[in-house]
Parts: structure tokens; sequence; C-alpha cells
């Protein structure tokens, strides 16, 4: 019997529950008809609303069978609201689909998911087609950032936000990670399970104004590169390894000048010193930094591996 869970993250969305709804269970009661699955159920997640967002959700519950709720306690964010739903749904489901609640995401991309589902891939990317429907800042913005996470070595798939499938040996795996800091896109694209992706066009939020603005975004990005690299602590290092060639490079200048009689009196010492001092100060703290990496590795306590398949093994 295979059960699908589609875990939905709710914040102030009770503009939009109603129609999210409509759609999702006329896109599950499609899948059921067609035996792609055999139970489908929505788990809505209240991340702490203040508005009447729980409310909508037991009325939901009790009109749709189909539909779960989870309320949290207080606000903890989208990443960790997401998690709370995923951890239920590791052990009461065989396939797992997250998406906004606000319908940016495509539903209609989530049969095409399933089809990936039934040839034995683990993970499923939503990954959008074009910015149409994102402010100019929004798009560059965020384009900028998948650009500045690659170049950080961060493993992210580009355009793919939260909106995905995992099968539940990939859940359970994500579950293993027992870090606090959650940028669950991109650890769920350092899991390596077999992975494929479908693409969809993004549209506007059904209703309602976005819950992540600039100041989020922003911490929302610093927090995917720091919680995947420590290659901003190496450029440190780099960087003082370079001042250190330079203040090479002004000692010869510096002494050429000097014996040519051009240089002002303290000029040649002040100038070396500057380049010096400045470059093993940068290499120092490189230094330190590159520890400071390891320990966060370290403290992480992520899991090694996994294993994705055996041959007798007992
Ligand atoms: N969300 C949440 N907790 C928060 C902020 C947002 O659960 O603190 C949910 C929100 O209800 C939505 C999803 O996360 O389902 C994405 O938020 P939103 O659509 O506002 O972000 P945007 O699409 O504008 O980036
Ligand atoms: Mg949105």
């Amino acid at each position: 019997m295979l059960k699908l869970m589609i875990v939905v993250p709710c914040y102030n969305e009770q503009q939009v529950l109603r129609e999210t709804t409509a759609r999702l269970t006329a896109m599950l009661d499609r899948l059921i008809a067609a035996k792609k699955v055999d139970v489908a159920r929505i788990l809505y997640v209240d991340d702490g609303s203040r508005d009447h967002t729980w409310d909508l959700i037991t009325e939901l519950s009790n009109t749709f069978a189909a539909v779960e709720g989870l309320k949290l306690a207080h606000n903890v964010g989208h990443q960790q609201a997401l998690w709370a739903g995923l951890e239920y749904a590791a052990t009461h489901a065989d396939a797992i689909v997250s998406i906004d609640a606000d319908l940016q995401d495509d539903v209609e991309a989530i049969p095409q998911m399933m089809e990936y589902y039934h040839q034995g891939i683990d993970v499923v990317f939503g990954v959008r087609r074009e910015r149409k429907t994102d402010t100019f800042f929004k798009k560059h913005t965020a384009q900028a950032f998948y650009r500045l996470m690659q170049a950080m070595g961060g493993q992210v798939v580009y355009n793919h936000a939260d909106f995905r499938l995992m099968s539940r040996r990939a859940l359970q795996a994500l579950m293993t990670f027992p870090e606090r800091n959650l940028f669950l896109r991109g650890m769920v694209a350092s899991l390596g399970f077999p992975t494929a992706i479908v693409l969809y066009d993004r549209h506007e939020r059904f209703a309602g104004e976005s819950k992540y603005p600039l100041r989020k975004m922003l911490s929302f990005a610093l927090d995917g590169i720091t919680s995947f690299s420590v290659r901003p602590l190496q450029c440190i290092t780099y960087l003082g390894l370079l001042f250190i060639v330079i203040a090479l490079a002004a000692i010869v200048y510096g002494l050429l000048s000097y014996a040519e009689g051009k240089a002002i009196p303290g000029w040649t010492s002040l100038l070396v010193s500057v380049w010096f001092i400045g470059g093993a100060i940068l290499l120092a703290c490189g230094i330190i930094g590159e520890y400071v990496g390891k320990i966060y590795k370290e403290v992480k306590r992520r899991p090694r591996y996994f294993i994705e398949q055996t041959t007798k093994l007992k």
C-alpha cells in the first residue's frame, strides 16, 4: 500500500488554505483514481500563525478525510516548521512531498514527481523554469545567491526551493542530521540517493503577502552558505598569504628606493611593516579559522554516509 503525504508549512495563510486544499485534493483524487497511490494525506503545519490559520486547518480536517493538522506552539520559521512536518511524515508515509501553502509551486508537478518515484528515484526536485512572476529585485538577488553558493562549494540545485518529493528512506536519512541550523535544500542535495528534476512554472502567490521579507531572505542566504561551507574561513588564510607576498615585494621595492636615495626617512620601514603585519595577522586569523572550521564540522555531527544498496549482507 503506497501512501503519499503532502507537507505544507503555513504561517498566517488563512487566505489561501481553502483554495490550496481544493487543488491538492483534486490532484490527489486523480492520483488515486489512476492507481498511482493508494492513500493520500495533506499535512498542514501551522507555524505559530497569528491569524485564523489553525481554526481553518481544524475545520478543513473535519471536512476532508485527507487533511491532517499539526500546530507548533510558536513561530519557528519556514525551515523548522517544514522539518516538524517531515519528521512526522517520515514514519507515516512512503512518499513525501513538501510544498508551500501559497500555490506558487505548481500542484500539477506532483503527479510527474510520482512517476519518477515509481521508477525508483528517491529525491525529485521541483525546479522552476523561469522567474517570470518574481520582481526584478527578487530574481536577481536569488540568482546571485545561487552563484555565490556554488562558488563557496555549497550544494544547491539551481532554482530549486523546497518543493520536492522524497522517498521514505531518503527522508529518514535526512532525519539523521542532528544540526539545528537548517538549510534543507542543501542538506537534501547532499544525501546522494538517485535524484531527478521536474520543471514547473512558478505562479504568483494566490493571496496574502510573502512571509519572506528581505531581512529574512538575507539571513537565510547567509545561513545557507555558512551551514555548508568553511570556505569563507579558508579565504582569510589565502588573503593573509597574499598580503605577505605583497610585503615581500614591498621590501624589495622599499630597499631599492632607499638605495637610490629616493626614499623619505622612515617610509621604507613603515611601508614594509604595514603590509607584513597585516599579512601576518590575517594569516593567523586564517589558521584559527581552519580550526574553527574543523570544530564546526565536528559539532554538527552529520552522518558520515548512507547505504544505498547491499548484496548478500546479513
Ligand atoms: N512560512 C512558515 N513560517 C514562516 C514563514 C513562512 O511556515 O515563518 C511558510 C509560508 O506559510 C509558506 C512558505 O513558508 O507556505 C513560504 O513562504 P512565502 O510564500 O511567504 O515565501 P516566498 O514564496 O515569498 O519566498
Ligand atoms: Mg511563496
